[in-house]
């Protein structure tokens, strides 16, 4: 029974690679299970941990991508503790290290740390530990360290902890080197570390060494980054992994216990903050939640807000960047004790979040990135139960969220992407994440479900499978459309410059059309402040104002920008940026056509956007707490029967 490296048996063996998935055919397999059980106390791989622990044990570059919760940490912990010599985790955040050293200790395997807070004393002990393993010189009654972890900053900046690693790779006790959550790797993935990008002097230094690189996160992009920085060869399908690859696997993505909404967000702050009072008390009554939100100051205004607009009823904690470790702490353990029962914060509430019933995950903004909102929603429901994701969108935080993220890399590519899903009344989400998650993707759909042809058909629960036919409207808007790049188009010849809510505003009519130019320092320096007042002759531009309510046209100019008919321009000033939207590459298909022929000429693009129908006063509260199926811990609260007048609607 020899495992070497390749010497996969039997069925395992498939055309000009091997299967990592198959059961039992490996010389290790026995020996997994029974160390699986013993040691970890689990029963069964589940999703795709199985194939990992393979191509693991079998020494190949890996890429695993699985949910978060999906158990990717065994996939590198079982294999460990078979291989000989330790193996090397890189993890973002000590405390993600601390938790697992924890869990590790407790099933008695040998697991250390280094990160810049180890006291210099226990580093030192470690590292010679480590020297002994190196060396082969171990005394008997030591045990040998099978897991270490270290922060990325360890391997960025310390020499001297590299010239280590590199004699236990002279002495054969490295056994792999793993990276945790690798898409901090790319600065195209949702939360860039910069130390990650020089995680490159692994490979370089340690050739021979295979890495393992985990992620929940990793659309095609971000996976081209992660391996060209990490020096990884490019990836083949776990299921027929040629040699001299990198093995990829993928667990699917889709969690069909989440039920994702995105509602209309009112315009007011005390409003929204009603409306997720209403939501909170009538469909998730004491029990746990997180309410996401784009700043610092929203966190605290929602925490605030939602406590008093309840009378007390929801206990609320702030979570975000600034507060003391001590403080965080405190409210990470009174939140899983259910003393709070919502934490509002910012995306700094994530990594190392481990509470199985949070029953919702609320979002005040948008999220950044497609990546950002599947990873922050994703925290619902870890223990399988059914959970809601809703997400309160309006076109108007475009504004902002763009001129906070104007400064990253494809930072308004990666919003576009959130904008088009957020703006969507009738792709199911399931199937819009699997199209995000996959785009242009060599490693096809199923990275989203088990099986290729299951990843487009609808999940039959999420908002956009449940709508009404008659809650929304498509229209064709291309004329509307028309009018606004008119209207850019005359105020950008003038030298003006107009935000998103400046031109809805305009375009509508209000002000009859005058707006200001210069102001914001864009003319002569000393009079910076000074705004210059010009009137726009609507009737003369583009026939007349817009006829489209106010949500419905800053729904269009959204359109119109992921559409690049409209691009940003961002203006720094001393305190802000401001995004201004100036006629993009696409507009002239649509300017050039005459008025008279817009809706008739066959070279009109078709422009179409949804907008929710207007709903009934009584039915305003429904919508505005989304109430639907999939809840089956109805037990808990009231659900009344539909009234005569919310029927038959
Ligand atoms: P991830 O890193 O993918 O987010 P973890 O590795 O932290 O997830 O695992 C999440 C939880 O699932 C852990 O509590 C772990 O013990 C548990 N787990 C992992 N694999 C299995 C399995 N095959 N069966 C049951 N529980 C598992
Ligand atoms: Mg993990």
């Amino acid at each position: 029974q020899a495992s070497a490296p390749g010497n996969a048996k039997g069925k395992a063996k498939v055309a000009g690679g091997t299967d990592y998935s198959a059961d039992e055919d490996f010389p290790w397999s026995a020996g997994l299970k029974a160390k699986m059980k013993t040691v970890f106390g689990i029963n069964s791989f589940r999703l795709c941990q199985q194939g990992v622990c393979n191509a693991n044990m079998d020494g190949r570059d890996i890429v695993c991508v699985m949910p978060t919760g999906g158990g990717k940490s065994l996939t590198y912990q079982l294999p460990a503790l078979l291989n000989p010599g330790c193996t090397l985790v890189v993890s973002p955040l000590i405390a993600l290290i601390t938790d697992q050293i924890m869990h590790l200790r407790e099933a008695g395997v040998e697991a250390v740390k280094l990160t810049g807070a180890t006291p210099k004393p226990e580093a030192r002990e470690i590292n010679n530990r480590l020297l002994a393993m190196a060396h082969n010189r171990r005394a008997p009654q030591e045990k040998e360290i099978k897991l270490c972890y270290v922060t990325p900053e360890k391997i960025a900046k310390s020499k001297s902890f590299v010239a280590m690693l590199q004699k236990l790779v002279d002495g054969g006790q490295l056994a792999r080197i793993v990276i945790d959550e690798a898409h901090c790797v790319s600065q195209l993935g949702h939360d860039f570390r910069p130390d990650y990008q020089k995680l490159h002097v692994l490979r370089q230094n340690f050739p021979r060494v295979p890495i393992m690189a985990l992620s929940a996160t990793c659309p095609p992009k971000v996976l081209e980054d992660l391996l060209r920085t990490l020096g990884m060869k490019p990836v083949v399908d776990g299921t027929n992994a040629k040699p001299n690859a990198t093995v990829y696997f993928s667990a699917p993505l889709y969690r069909k216990n989440l039920h994702y909404t995105i509602l209309p967000k009112p315009s007011s702050t005390a409003a929204v903050i009603a409306a997720m009072k209403d939501y909170i008390l009538e469909k998730h009554p004491n029990q746990s939640g997180i309410v996401y939100c784009f700043t610092k100051k929203d966190a605290e205004r929602v925490a605030d807000g939602l406590l008093e607009q309840s009378g007390g009823k929801i206990k609320t904690g702030v979570y975000h960047a600034e507060r003391k470790d001590a403080d965080k702490e405190m409210l990470h353990r009174q939140w899983r004790k259910g003393m709070i029962q919502v934490v509002c914060a910012t995306i700094a509430f994530g990594l190392g979040i481990d509470k199985g019933d949070v029953r919702f995950v609320l979002h005040h903004s948008l999220s950044k990135s497609m990546d950002g909102y599947y990873q922050e929603s994703g925290r619902a429901g870890r223990d399988g139960k059914d959970s809601d994701c809703v997400l309160y969108y309006r076109p108007a935080d475009f504004s902002h969220l763009s001129a906070m993220m104007s400064g990253e890399r494809e930072g308004a590519t990666k919003l576009h992407a959130m904008l088009h899903f957020a703006q969507d009344l009738v792709e199911c989400r399931k199937v819009g994440f699997a199209k995000y998650f996959s785009h242009s993707s060599q490693v096809s759909m199923s990275a989203w479900t088990t099986d290729d042809s299951n990843a487009l058909a609808p999940c039959g629960h999420c908002d956009n499978c449940t709508r009404a036919a008659d809650s929304f409207e498509r229209r064709d808007v291309a004329f509307e459309a028309w009018q606004i790049l008119k209207i850019a188009d005359a105020v950008q010849h003038t030298g003006g410059q107009l935000t998103l809510t400046m031109l809805a505003d305009l375009a509508r009519g209000n002000g009859g059309g005058s707006y200001g130019v210069g102001g914001g320092g864009r003319r002569g320096k000393g009079k910076s402040r000074e705004k210059e007042t010009l009137d726009l002759d609507l009737t003369v531009v583009c026939g007349g104002k817009v006829e489209l309510k106010k949500d419905e046209l800053e729904s269009l100019l959204v359109e119109l920008l992921v559409h690049r008919y409209l691009v940003e321009k961002y203006h720094q000033t001393a305190y802000t940026t401001v995004v201004y939207l100036m006629t993009g590459p696409l507009a002239l298909r649509l300017t050039r056509i005459p008025r008279d022929r817009v809706k008739t000429d066959t070279n009109t693009p078709k422009i179409e956007c949804s907008f929710l129908k207007a709903i009934k006063k009584t039915k305003a509260k429904k919508a505005a707490t989304g109430l639907s199926k999939g809840d089956k811990e109805a037990g808990k609260r009231k659900r009344k029967t539909p009234s005569s007048d919310e029927e038959g609607d």
